[in-house]
């Protein structure tokens, strides 16, 4: 177990609610997956999966299939999503662990198809998600290359193709047209989809949408759009399920805000706390120079705090000298440089600041809070790097 003051605390309580709301904000789309990919964005796989499962999730999204073997682990029922595909020399562990993989390069089907044969999966009973590029230029079969990939689903093939995929890659603006077009492109797959597969093997999902067109109000186009074509839709929910409501770019005009949008923006709890403790406090006058460079200079007495925390922790080294975190329920100015392992605050201002005073980093101290999105608007990033950058060293703690 780690010794070293800092830590990260995970509300798995809050995480288990964030759910449940976003499940109800769904409304027509009854299959929302929760995406846990990444080491469940930086909050421990180990303690959202089970906690998703709790809430009631019955799929579950993760990168690879090395994390889909470590979930298949702790949630042995859980359906598993592979989203980032199925790389050379991974399909017997896909099948072994009845993972569920995204699929869109022939090679991809060809290694699932041979190592299904190989374990004596019957016909078209191990299912995969076929995505399909509606634009992002990201992952996915492009229109044109679809006929020839569903050639490779014949009625011999042990694989059958549960689930259309797409990723929408403008949803956080609002009214996006990009959306729109998207939709109309899957629509054109769906009806290649739905022409060249017998229907004993039709899929059942239309999986489509993150946390932006969900909270965006794009489920009901979602749930039509599947409702045309006999699929059922699914979302593939991630950051909201952590308690951050993505921010949307251009925003929407005040009277226009889905409403919910507003629910979650009221009721969605924050689940990550990344704390640390001070180490030691020190007094410095006039002239002397804190951190690598003295790129800080007292220019009168002041009390300083050292905290156990640098840039090998995933804070960003950019946030020295532009940055507050909470100890004593106040804000206290980052001063210097941060170093590889600490950090220096500015505790003049803040009345008996002492060794092993708990620092919040990131989330709430009293009435102060510094969320992922101060962190991210600081950084010129986005929360999900935020969150995903907190190195492993940082130990993860349900509580
Ligand atoms: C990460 C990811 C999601 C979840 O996105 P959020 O914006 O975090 O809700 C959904 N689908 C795919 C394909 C993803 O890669």
């Amino acid at each position: 177990m780690p010794t070293r003051p800092c830590w990260v605390e995970i509300d798995t309580h809050s995480f288990e609610n964030n759910y449940r709301l976003l499940r109800s904000l769904a409304g027509p789309v009854p299959e929302c997956l929760a995406v846990i990919k990444a080491n469940a964005y930086g909050h421990g796989l180990e303690l959202c999966g089970p906690a998703a499962m709790r809430a009631g999730a019955r799929w579950l999204g993760v990168t690879s299939v090395e994390e889909g073997v470590a979930l298949r682990a702790i949630c042995p029922d859980a359906r598993i999503l592979i989203m980032g595909g199925v790389f050379t020399g991974e399909a017997e562990a896909a099948i072994a662990h009845r993972l569920t993989p995204s699929v869109w390069e022939p090679y991809q089907i060809e290694q699932l198809q041979a190592a299904a044969f190989a374990a004596g999966i019957a016909a078209g009973s191990f299912p995969v998600h076929l995505e399909i590029d509606t634009g992002m230029s990201r992952q996915g079969a492009g229109l044109n290359e679809l006929p020839a990939l569903l050639s490779s689903f014949s009625a011999s093939s042990p694989l059958r193709i549960e689930a259309v995929m797409t990723h929408l890659y403008a949803s956080d603006e609002a009214r996006s047209r990009t959306t729109v077009e998207q939709a109309s492109r899957l629509d054109r797959a769906l009806a290649i989809i739905d022409n060249a597969l017998a229907s004993a093997s039709k899929p059942k999902y239309l999986s489509a949408g993150a946390s932006a067109a969900l909270l965006g109000g794009e489920g009901e186009a979602l749930a039509e759009l599947a409702g045309r074509w006999k699929l059922q839709p699914m979302l593939r929910i991630g950051l909201a399920l952590y308690g951050v409501a993505p921010p949307f770019d251009p925003a929407f005009a005040p009277g226009e805000v889905p409403a919910a949008l507003l629910s979650a923006q009221e009721q969605l709890r924050p689940v990550l706390t990344w704390k640390t403790r001070v180490v030691s406090v020190r007094t410095i006058q006039p002239g002397a120079e804190i951190g690598y460079n003295g790129t800080f200079v007292a220019t009168e007495p002041m009390r300083v705090a050292l905290i156990a925390l640098g840039y090998a922790d995933g804070i960003d080294r950019r946030l020295g000298n532009h940055f507050d975190l909470l100890v004593r329920g106040e804000r206290a100015p980052l001063v210097g440089r941060i170093s590889m392992d600490q950090a220096v605050l500015d505790v003049t201002e803040i009345e008996g600041v002492a060794p092993e005073d708990e620092v919040v980093i990131l989330g709430t101290q009293g009435e102060y809070t510094v969320s992922a999105i101060d962190h991210a608007e600081a950084t010129e990033t986005i929360p999900w790097e935020i969150f995903t950058r907190i190195a492993p060293r940082v130990q993860r703690i349900a509580v």
